[in-house]
């Protein structure tokens, strides 16, 4: 509504399913906290599940929902925030790489582009998973991991339900349209470059425990990492511009799964066909927490970034504190846990839990 424009926000819930005793407990953990942020989350029973997802099949231990989630389309929610800045008097700079960021005493000066410098004494850095790339240039060390996401939407069918699930081989929620977007659960695609080696003492903890939940992909990007890290390359010489704009391809082996696992779900509907597919590198921290705030020792180079798979969800309310550091001074949240000081001092908590 503040945005003025149609995102296609659906307010139809979120169901979380578990097919076995140890997801459901996971979900009766993660009670309590819901109930602390003011959520309406409860479980429901496997006889329930069909009053929120009718002609829903399968053999489930329960599920975990919370009516209050909602869902919008993120092509249509990006172009509506650029529209709604640009209306309160912000000019966006589009297809122009940022190269580098100045500085003057211990400050930023300025932010160089492809198109010249721009003198200013704040520069948020929310260059999603680039953003470690930027922060190297200014000597920071700041650990990402990222993996690539691969979604797809299928042809439109009549409207089953408002509700997205999330379902251990399958997440989907249906659009306007009648189409579905969907996931497919399983192991995450990690294709491995220069920068998985440079980060590796941050995340091999948790890659070596979880090492069933990922799948690494040595190939095309690991030896485009390495032309752009020879002596005398363009890349090398413009690190921060060579592959900003990157489109990774879709993995087809998920598009067909999770197309498969959907029709599985909900067999009444007819057969989808795939009307588009998609895929996009998703960046984490090691502690699954976003950094936020000013960098100690370089005065207005604000973090913004590592939101680690709910950056859509996070967005809104991250920008309003970054905003408030910058102009306020002070966030009305307390940012100490998202602080970027927290890498340096060792300080990596792991979260309470994980769906
Ligand atoms: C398949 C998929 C499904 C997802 N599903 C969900 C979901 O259901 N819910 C949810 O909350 N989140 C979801 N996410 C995660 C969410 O999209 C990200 O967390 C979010 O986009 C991160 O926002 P960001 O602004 O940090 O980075 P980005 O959205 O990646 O934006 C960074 C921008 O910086 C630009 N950039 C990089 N380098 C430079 C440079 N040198 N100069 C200028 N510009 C530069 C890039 O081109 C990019 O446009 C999903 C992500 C993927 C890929």
């Amino acid at each position: 509504r503040e945005l003025g424009a149609d995102i296609e926000w659906i307010q139809g819930g979120n169901l979380a399913l578990a097919a076995d005793d140890r997801r459901m407990a996971r979900f009766e953990a993660w009670l309590p906290v819901a109930r602390e942020f003011g959520l309406a989350t409860r479980l429901l029973r496997p006889r329930d599940l069909g009053a929120v997802v009718p002609g829903l099949a399968g053999d489930w231990v329960g599920g975990m929902h919370t009516p209050g989630d909602g869902h919008a389309d993120p092509e249509k929610t990006t172009d509506a925030f650029a529209r709604a800045a640009v209306a309160y008097g912000a000019s966006l700079h589009l297809e122009c790489a940022v190269q580098g960021v100045s500085t003057r005493a211990g400050a930023v000066s300025g932010v160089v582009t492809e198109h010249g410098e721009i003198r200013t004494p704040t520069v948020v850095c929310a260059a999603g998973a680039w953003s470690a790339r930027l922060a190297r240039t200014l000597g920071l060390d700041l650990p990402q991991r990222w993996v690539r996401g691969t979604v797809a939407r299928t042809t439109p069918v009549p409207v089953v339900s408002a509700c997205a699930v999330w379902a251990p081989g399958v997440a989907f929620r249906q659009c306007r349209d009648g189409s579905f977007t969907i996931a497919a659960g399983g192991a995450l695609d990690h294709d491995v470059t220069l920068d998985s080696l440079r980060q590796l003492r941050f995340f091999l903890p948790n890659f070596w425990k979880n090492k069933a939940l990922f799948r690494f992909h040595v190939g095309r990007p690991l030896l485009a990492s390495l032309a752009a890290a020879l002596p005398g390359s363009a890349a090398r010489r413009r690190p921060l511009v060579w592959d900003r704009g990157l489109e990774p391809p879709p993995n087809p082996a998920k598009v067909r799964r999770s197309l498969a696992e959907l029709q599985r779900l909900l067999p009444s509907l007819p057969p989808l066909g795939i009307a588009r597919r998609w895929a996009g590198y998703i960046d984490a921290a090691p502690d699954l927490v976003p950094v936020l705030g000013e960098v100690p020792r370089l005065g207005g180079f604000v973090l913004a970034t590592g939101f680690s798979g709910h950056g859509f969800a996070m967005g809104p309310v991250a920008g309003r504190l970054v905003s408030e550091v910058i102009l306020d001074g002070k966030p009305s949240l307390d940012l100490s846990a998202f602080r970027f000081s927290r890498f340096a001092e060792g300080v990596i908590g792991t979260p309470r839990n994980v769906l």
